[in-house]
């Protein structure tokens, strides 16, 4: 079933249109409940053949997510052949006591929801249409998904006033949603290290350095054969006056190589920590 990860709950609603007629998805219609309902409570009432509706998606008072169509078909939820071809679909839970007003944990779903639904279809924002004339007279931007409402379309409440108070927002919700919840590219990825890991590093050695000045002891590779060997090897130091004891200068120079590669093999280690196998060849060549 085409959908979304964030689902915790499937049962399929024969309730539903073949395919789309053609149209692609480019309208999110939140739909609201009339009191609460769990996600499996929903699923069971839209199994049945008899209860003629159904939706792409459920959130129920805990907001916990459901599917109940795949997106591949529309759904029989807006009275509407017309938006329900456009539309995937989404049936809100709400209070006992407050028709139409969601719990914080339904609404935070929604926008979450939304903004998956954004992300795997290549919006980039959501715009609240406003009414059914704009809804369907405006040639809207092809990387908008596109807010629209029930009772446009029928004679019906829903989504209720609390929700067609708060549309404008839910846009803006699911928009700032969209960049916060998406994966960062390799090449992010690799610039954010690219970006951190000196700092972290430095910090660390700084610290280290503090640490050894608190405890006045000498580094035991400084007067060792071997150990000038191994600082050789490191790239630490070039050797070019192997047979004297460094001048100030030198070892401040050689301090500073220490800390270029110590850097540098830092990035790479951590390159290596958050970069999968399938991207090995950036590690190779970074
Ligand atoms: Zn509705």
């Amino acid at each position: 079933m085409t959908g979304s990860d964030l689902v915790v709950h499937v049962k399929q609603s024969p309730n539903h249109y073949w395919g789309r007629a053609g149209q692609r998805i480019w309208i999110l219609t939140p739909h609201c409940v009339v009191g609460q309902c769990t996600a499996e409570s929903l699923g069971e009432l839209f199994a049945r053949p008899a209860r003629r509706a159904s939706s792409t998606y459920g959130i129920d008072k805990d907001g916990r997510i459901a599917q109940y169509v795949d997106e591949a078909n529309a759904p029989w939820t807006t009275s509407s052949y017309w938006n329900d071809c456009r539309a995937i679909t989404v049936e809100v839970a709400s209070d006992t006591y407050a028709p139409y007003r969601m719990n914080q944990e339904a609404y935070d779903s929604l926008v979450r929801l939304g903004a998956d639904i954004c992300r795997r279809y290549g919006f980039k924002r959501v715009i609240y249409a406003g009414n059914l004339w704009t809804l369907q007279n405006t040639a809207w931007p092809a990387d908008a998904l596109i807010l629209s409402c029930h009772r446009w379309f029928a004679a019906t409440a829903c989504p209720g006033d609390w929700l067609l108070q708060r549309e404008e927002q839910l846009a803006k919700d699911i928009t700032s949603e969209i960049e916060e919840g998406r994966d960062l590219t390799k090449e992010e990825t690799i610039t954010l290290i690219e970006e951190r890991t000196p700092t972290i590093v430095n910090r660390i050695l700084d610290e280290l350095a503090r640490q050894r000045r608190t405890d006045n002891e000498m580094p035991k590779w400084a007067g060792v054969e071997d150990e000038f060997d191994a600082a050789h090897e490191h790239g630490i130091t070039d050797k070019t006056r192997p047979n004297d004891f460094p001048t100030r200068l030198e070892s401040a120079i050689m301090a500073n190589r220490a800390r270029d590669n110590a850097v540098k093999a830092a990035v790479e280690t951590v390159k290596a920590m958050f970069l999968t196998d399938a991207d090995s060849d950036v590690q190779a060549t970074g």
